[in-house]
């Protein structure tokens, strides 16, 4: 099928502390999926697995480099150029960093113009209900504005986190078989 020959680059992006490392680290570890049966040179920052959609496996590399990378130097820049799909995560807990979506989600648009490049809307920390700030409807609302899936997570609660990856490969594979 051609999947192991190029694994598909996911970009984990958003503001410092909205759970990406939480996220990229259920990815990596996943004892309770079913679905992973290979997890490779995950160094904290970049796993590479199989993973099975639909019946059809899909190999993914997940890079969790953003934070790491913002002190310059472009990058961010090549993160975002050189992505498949995009994981732009914020924390419902935290208004701030729903705005930085939306700015990273600008720049992913000037940067990026490829078409139909699957981006996910993520709102993490969803079991924080008691500090939400920023609610469904917004992100849900925020998501149309900016063409892009929404979803909302709990890396704390294992909640949501394998939906939004096979929605990242379900939406390469619609691209794909569409051209
Ligand atoms: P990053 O800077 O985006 O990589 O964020 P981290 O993954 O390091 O998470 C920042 C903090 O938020 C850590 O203390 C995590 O344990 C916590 N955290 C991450 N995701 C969740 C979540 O879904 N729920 C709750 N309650 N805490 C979370
Ligand atoms: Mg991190």
């Amino acid at each position: 099928s051609g999947c192991r020959s190029s694994p598909i680059r996911v970009v984990l992006m958003g503001a410092r502390g909205v759970g990406k490392s939480a996220i990229a680290s259920i990815f990596a570890g996943a004892v309770d999926s079913m679905d992973c049966d290979e997890c490779e040179g995950y160094a904290g920052e970049v796993c590479e697995r199989t993973i099975t959609v639909d019946g059809e496996e899909a190999m993914v590399t997940l890079l969790d480099t953003w934070d790491s990378e913002d002190e310059g130097g472009g990058s961010q820049d090549q993160c975002i150029q050189t992505g498949d799909a995009y994981l732009l995560v914020y924390s419902i807990t935290d208004r701030s960093s729903f705005l930085r979506a939306s700015e990273m989600r600008i720049s992913l648009r000037q940067q990026h113009p490829a078409q139909n490049t699957p981006i996910i809307l993520v709102g993490n920390k969803c079991d924080l209900v008691r500090c939400r700030e920023v609610s469904t409807t917004e992100g849900r609302a925020c998501a149309a504005v900016f063409d892009c899936k929404f979803i909302e997570t709990s890396a704390a609660m294992q909640h949501n986190i394998w939906p939004a990856f096979h929605g990242i490969v379900q939406q390469l594979r619609l691209r794909r078989d569409t051209k």
